[in-house]
């Protein structure tokens, strides 16, 4: 079993912001490793933003000034979006569910409007109004020492909840760009797609300060920009989700493309010897238990790998991969609990760690 050391791991976090309730700076979500040639690499920089730990390596033109701007950017989105940010988009929304509408900028009306759509493209297993969970779950960042005081809710303080998750009572008003949650009680979280949303923008600032190459990793929300100063495609390892952030089992070529990993081993606690972790299911009201590990999509657009990652996540197989499909470009590798591994057609993925098992090609259809 390999091991790689992300160029993340090692570099000062001076902004210790919260984006999806990590207290602790090293809980960053750095589940795929990327396994590029470091030694063609200008330079690299590393913060703390949106709950994590985000790295961005330029392989030319690495001024101070891009650098500045990608990271200005990413915490302007954060800003707008943390559900941890009293004054952010979504917690005024959320201080308003069940009064008024409010009214918010473009950028988080739009991400809000995305989110919705793969709500209702995953049948509601993906659904941006799952924070009341979220919030009685309390899952702890993976290197929380508030770890202890964490609990499994009974099951009469999940039901009170369930009904406040319902993505069919967010309201757009598409003039306005207002958002109103129908009920109160009713919050939105958007932990589940902003991060790919910034990582999206933290590319295109790249593009335009015609940077060639360059790889930007937020917690684990990889976008590879441009190819190999070779013109061979980047290779994105993916995490072993039992072992230690730096395992992996395999890696996917990438070329102008996202790599996004939901996973159990991301945020979770353990109570009774029952690991918990923080990908729910949005009818059940539980962590989401349906044999798998991780899921992995790569597609061209960020935001959208993220949505499906972790809608795929709690779709599970059968379903989320259809899903996953019907979105032209994206891909996806699944990785079960019995160690088996699957993968859809297009995907350049090649299994290094043997105790995996990849399962024989098959399509869908
Ligand atoms: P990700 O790591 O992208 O899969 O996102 C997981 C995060 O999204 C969690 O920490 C929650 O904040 C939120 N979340 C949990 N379950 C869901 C769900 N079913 N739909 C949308 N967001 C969710
Ligand atoms: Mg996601």
């Amino acid at each position: 079993m390999a091991r790689f050391l992300s160029a993340a791991t090692s570099r000062n976090f001076p902004n210790a912001l919260d984006f999806k309730r990590c207290r602790a700076p090293f809980c960053a979500a750095l589940f795929v490793l990327l396994l590029a040639a470091c030694s063609q690499a200008e330079s690299s920089r590393a913060e703390f933003v949106l709950g994590t730990v985000c790295s961005v390596t330029l392989f030319d033109q690495a001024k101070d000034r891009i650098y500045q701007d990608i990271f200005n950017r990413i915490r302007e989105i954060e800003n707008r979006m943390s559900v941890n940010i009293p004054v952010s988009d979504v917690s005024r929304i959320n201080a308003a569910a069940g009064i008024e509408p409010v009214q918010v900028h473009d950028e988080t009306f739009k991400v809000i409007e995305r989110a919705l759509h793969f709500a209702e493209q995953s049948g509601g297993a993906f659904d941006p109004t799952v924070e009341p969970l979220v919030s009685l779950w309390g899952v702890p960042g993976s290197n929380d020492r508030l770890q202890l005081n964490v609990r499994v809710p009974s099951q009469t303080e999940i039901d009170a909840v369930l009904p406040l998750i319902n993505w069919r009572n967010v309201e757009l008003d598409h003039h306005t760009r207002s958002v109103f949650l129908r009920r109160r009680g009713m919050a939105l979280d958007l932990g589940a797609i902003a991060k790919g949303y910034a990582a999206d923008e933290a590319a295109a600032i790249i593009r335009s300060a015609g940077v060639k190459r360059a790889i930007i990793d937020l917690g684990g929300n990889i976008f590879t920009v441009g190819v190999k100063k070779n013109k061979s495609p980047w290779r994105v390892g993916i995490q072993h989700p039992l072992e230690e952030r730096g395992f992996t089992i395999g890696m996917v070529q990438t070329t102008e493309q996202t790599v996004v990993t939901s996973g159990v081993y991301e945020r979770f606690f353990e109570a009774d010897s029952v690991k918990y972790h923080h990908i729910f299911s949005p009818s059940r009201g539980y962590p989401v238990n349906n044999g798998l590990l991780s899921v992995t999509v790569i597609c061209s657009v960020s935001m959208d790998a993220d949505a499906l990652s972790t809608a795929a996540f709690v779709m599970g197989y059968a379903r989320g991969r259809a899903l996953v499909e019907s979105f032209p470009g994206a891909e996806a590798v699944f990785v079960f609990e019995d160690l088996s591994v699957w993968k859809t057609l297009g995907v350049n993925f090649t299994l290094t760690d043997k105790s995996f098992r990849l399962a024989r090609e098959t399509s869908l259809h």
